[in-house]
């Protein structure tokens, strides 16, 4: 993976979260820096390689679903979650009536899609961030029962 990767992996997340996986390895990061400048500093300082990178990114944005999972309390309690199809790196679940298809779970290559109804989803594509709705939280915490048993 070229620098540029490294930085595009990076430029998914605030600049909070930067300072926080950059800290935690570590790495000091200079205050007053620029999203863009602090995108820059931490692909060429923090002591990880491209695929180490890609795992912590990775990790964070499936800790950070966690709070989400509270979002779809709602579904849970009234029990409509069901996997449909679930082999370990491809996953198809229901959550309510909207459809979420999971991709390598877990793998580099993930990726997931919710229901096209799903208009959080639809606006977390657009605003080009990671499109993780309530639903994705639903399912993973469902996979994650699913796992335990
Ligand atoms: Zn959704």
């Amino acid at each position: 993976m070229a620098t540029k990767s490294r930085r595009s992996l990076l430029k998914a997340m605030t600049s909070s979260e930067l300072s926080e996986i950059a800290s935690k390895h570590g790495v000091k990061v200079p205050s007053g820096l620029k999203k863009s400048q602090l995108v820059e500093f931490v692909a060429e300082n923090i002591p990880l390689s491209d695929e180490e990178l890609r795992c912590v990114v990775d990790q964070f944005q499936c800790d950070k679903l966690i709070g989400k999972v509270r979002d779809a309390s709602d579904y849970f309690l009234t029990k409509q979650v069901s996997i449909s199809h679930f082999d370990g790196r491809e996953a198809l679940v229901r959550v309510g009536n909207y459809a979420i298809a999971i991709s390598n779970l877990g793998k580099e290559g993930f990726s997931y899609r919710c229901d096209k109804r799903c208009s959080d989803w639809l606006y977390q594509v657009r605003a080009g961030r990671y499109p993780f709705c309530k639903h994705y939280a639903a399912a993973i915490a469902e996979l994650n029962l699913s796992r335990a048993d």
